[in-house]
């Protein structure tokens, strides 16, 4: 063996035929998911070192080691094919973890006649576990015996690499419990990828035998982790420990609130109707239209023969025009505030960058394959692992992949994403890719449909978020209806009526129809003040989280902010905004809302909203810990900064600051004691309206207590349904029944505006209840006199408001009280108000 500082012979660990990765019977190790390699069909029964270096990982079963060898490199030895399920029956580890070896020495024997009968293969691996520092050279030889010349590892290229290999500084490592929703999938695992990439240190995954380096989305993802898995995350390098720190953060909590209410998944079942197809819905609403059938792009079979310089310069080309096409998106999606178009499309991008991907397509072009076809089955091998995991969020995920496959073929082929879609048309696929809905979308298409797909997908994401109605898994049938075909698409419902009568479809004219005219007078009447019937003035204001969406507000009729998120003004950055960054931001939402109030709250991190530059620590229990106004506990320089920063925003008078999560009245007392000595130091006269909200039980019981303090309440629907249900607020099984309408909520808001009232205290509510129409008559009933809603809501509230009697409200909620269930209130409410 020579080790001519980065360069390093390996000799063979065990005797038999030799194989490259793409011959071995398992997608994970096939598809270079885990790294580069070689592979030998053993002959003998004693894995051996294949050079001389530390141990730095064994597997509890005994049938893999980790060696890292003297020059950096790190080799994962595995033998056999699923021998993790023998728990270590037939194996005998001779070495431990920690230990140093020498070239040749004998690490783990096993019982090669057991390991034949009872695992689906023989054939062990050797694969290069830090291939961004290092590549392999297999030494061409067909079969070979142990200690003979197998590979040769050469380290990348190394001056002034920043990325060289450290084997000075020590590994900080520490084991976590997955908490994203659902796993490690694509938007977590980006998640993860964007946490390494912002540290020098060189940072891995561990789960169970598997590991992959963090900057490798498809590596990360064909880890198969689920939620509530337990991994071990390493980081070498200078800055080992805050990468550590940063990604542990990063993987124990979920990526960002959910901005968009998951629709809840019913399973598909058959219809008895005739012509009518039974799918899931994904985004709702009623429309009808032809249908357009849009197809993938099929490639027919790979006969050339290729100049690999050629199609390697194609691929990268055609890579480059697609990633600056995401770019593209990222930005509009950026500047419109499209926060799931965001989320979605940086996670293309981040597999884009997937070396695993590029180098497997690379590989297979030097084996002679178009581009084309090798980008392809670069894919599908991907999809292959991700469907093999036998999830179904990971399944979805297929789907992002093989929305670059289609485009990059696109790219290579020359050939613009162009339909010509008639007017009006519903578009029916096996599968839409993401890129493919927001084509469609442009082009006004009016609904999709699809006979794969899943209500939780990237499609139906960003489905909902444009307002098109889509159903999902309608199966292969739909596939058959003739192009051009009449249809109605009645998505709230999963149903594709491939027959509509004429009168069914005058209905739904009709009712879409009837829509249109009502919000078009409910948006004319939008500026004006709300008033119910008996004169009691409602405030409609809005929720938003940007200065951008507070003008769509106010051009929308909004009275003023009822809720500035300060939390998603500083998403998506490394660093902490200054004081001076804030005051502007804060300014420019006040500036965008006219001469109305806008109420700011502070930071509510922790929970289910993360910042990157806040790294936040590990709590069991997130929800329930240092989250609000609890984070001022042990970081109060940064409730401090951003006082300072709305003190200084110009009129202050028009400025009302709102506290996040406050349980107990010496938190409020603690803040405005803060504020008044603040307002000296900067020579104020007056303070700003304080206003706390009631998200927790204990504040809605102890609303009159906090009213003697506080200027205003306002009521967090989301999380005080959370706290009060016990019910995750973003757990999609439950989503149907974590419903604000509960009658134990409506006694908490009703002991909410009591208590205000004794204080001659206003009340508001700022959750997603308020935006529910069918829900304005039991908060006006029950004493509410703001409602902050989302700003293309404003409209409609106030014009439901304008329809109601505040007498008959507060007569009829008070019996609601009573009722059994959400579900009960929500039928009394259709029948005491009918929404039509
Ligand atoms: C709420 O909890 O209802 C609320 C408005 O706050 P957020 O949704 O930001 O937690
Ligand atoms: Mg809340």
């Amino acid at each position: 063996m020579s080790n001519n500082n980065k360069e390093l012979t390996l000799s063979a660990p065990l005797s038999g035929p030799v194989l490259t990765l793409g011959q071995v019977p398992d997608e994970v190790f096939a598809s270079h998911a885990m790294g580069d390699g070689i592979a030998i069909d053993p002959l003998n029964d004693c894995l051996h070192a294949p050079c001389d270096g530390v141990i730095i990982h064994v597997a509890r079963t005994g049938h893999a080691l980790t060696i890292r060898a003297d020059n950096g490199a790190e080799l994962l030895m595995h033998v056999g094919i699923d021998t993790v399920e023998l728990n270590g029956e037939g194996f005998a580890l001779l070495v431990k973890d920690g230990a140093r070896v020498t070239n040749g020495q004998a690490l783990v024997q096993f019982d090669l006649d057991r390991l034949a009968r009872r695992c689906k293969s023989l054939v062990s691996l050797i694969i290069l576990t830090n291939g961004e520092q290092f590549e392999l050279q297999p030494l061409a030889r067909k079969t070979v015996k142990v200690g003979e010349p197998l590979m040769r590892v050469l380290a990348r290229s190394t001056v002034g690499d920043e990325t060289a290999v450290d084997n000075v500084s020590a590994e900080a490592s520490a084991s976590v419990r997955i908490t994203h929703r659902g796993g490690l999938h694509a938007r977590p695992a980006a998640l993860i990828r964007k946490t390494a990439l912002g540290f020098s240190s060189q940072a891995r995954l561990h789960y169970g035998d598997k590991s992959a380096p963090c900057d490798s989305l498809v590596g990360l993802m064909a880890l198969g982790i689920g939620e509530g898995d337990e991994v071990r995350v390493s980081c070498r390098g200078t800055d080992g420990e805050a990468a550590l720190q940063a990604l542990i953060a990063a993987l124990s909590v979920p990526v960002t609130a959910q901005h968009v209410a998951p629709v809840a998944a019913t399973p598909r079942r058959a219809s008895n109707e005739a012509n009518v197809l039974q799918g899931v819905c994904a985004a709702p609403g009623l429309v009808c239209g032809p249908l357009f059938r849009l197809a993938g792009i099929e490639l027919p079979a790979d006969i050339g023969t290729h100049a690999v310089d050629d199609q390697r310069q194609c691929l990268d080309t055609a890579l480059e025009q697609v990633r600056s096409e995401i770019r593209t998106t990222l930005a509009h999606a950026r500047q419109r505030q499209h926060v799931e178009e965001e989320e979605i499309f940086a996670a293309h991008l981040a597999l884009l960058e997937d070396p695993a991907l590029v180098e497997a397509a690379t590989a297979a072009i030097e084996h002679g394959s178009a581009a084309t076809h090798a980008w392809r089955d670069a894919i599908q091998a991907q999809c292959t692992v991700l469907l093999a995991l036998g999830k179904p969020l990971f399944a979805e995920r297929a789907n992002d992949l093989r929305d670059l496959q289609q485009r990059v073929l696109r790219a290579l082929l020359g050939e613009a994403w162009h339909v010509e879609l008639p007017a009006g048309s519903i578009v029916s696929a096996h599968e839409l890719t993401p890129s493919d809905l927001l084509q469609l979308s442009a082009q006004q298409a009016v609904g999709i449909c699809m006979a794969a797909g899943g209500a939780t997908s990237h499609v139906a994401i960003l489905a909902r978020a444009k307002g098109l109605p889509c159903v999902v898994a309608l199966g292969a049938d739909v596939l058959d209806v003739p192009q051009g075909q009449r249809v109605v698409l009645d998505a709230a419902n999963g149903r594709l009526e491939l027959a509509p009568s004429e009168a069914r479809h005058a209905q739904v004219h009709q009712i879409r129809d009837a829509q249109q005219l009502r919000r078009q007078q409910q948006q004319a009447q939008a500026r004006q003040p709300a008033r119910t019937l008996d004169d009691v003035s409602i405030e409609v204001a809005a929720n938003v989280a940007s200065s951008a969406e507070t003008q769509v507000a106010f051009e929308n009729g909004a009275d003023g902010v009822g809720l500035l998120r300060t939390e998603f003004l500083f998403v998506d950055r490394r660093t902490a905004p200054d004081e001076q960054e804030q005051r502007q931001a804060y300014q420019a939402v006040l500036d965008a809302m006219g001469d109305k109030s806008v109420i700011i709250r502070t930071i509510d991190v922790g929970g289910d909203k993360q910042l990157d530059y806040l790294p936040l620590p590990v709590e069991a229990n997130p929800v329930l810990g240092l989250r609000g106004i609890r984070m001022a506990q042990v970081r109060p320089e940064l409730l401090d900064q951003q006082l300072r920063a709305l003190l200084q925003v110009r009129p202050l008078a028009r400025c009302r600051i709102l506290l996040p999560m406050v349980s107990e009245v010496d938190e409020l007392l603690q803040v405005r004691q803060r504020l008044d000595e603040l307002c000296a130091e900067l020579e104020l006269t007056q303070r700003p309206e304080l206003g706390v909200m009631i998200e927790v039980p204990a504040a809605a019981l102890m609303a009159e207590q906090l009213a003697e303090h506080a200027d205003f309440l306002s009521i967090g629907t989301n999380d005080l349904s959370q706290y009060t249900l016990a019910m995750d607020r973003d757990h999609a099984g439950l989503a149907a029944r974590v419903d604000a309408l509960h009658p134990a909520l409506l006694r908490l808001i009703a002991q909410t505006c009591a208590g205000a009232a004794q204080h001659g205290r206003w009340v508001g509510v700022c959750g997603a209840l308020a935006s529910d129409p069918l829900a304005t008559p039991v908060l006006v009933g029950l004493g509410v006199r703001e409602l902050s809603v989302s700003p293309l809501q404003i409209g409609e509230i106030k014009d439901r408001v304008r329809h109601l009697d505040a007498a008959q409200c507060r007569q009829l909620s008070q019996g609601l009280l009573d009722l059994s269930s959400a579900r009960a209130v929500r039928h009394a409410c259709q029948h005491h108000w009918p929404l039509s």
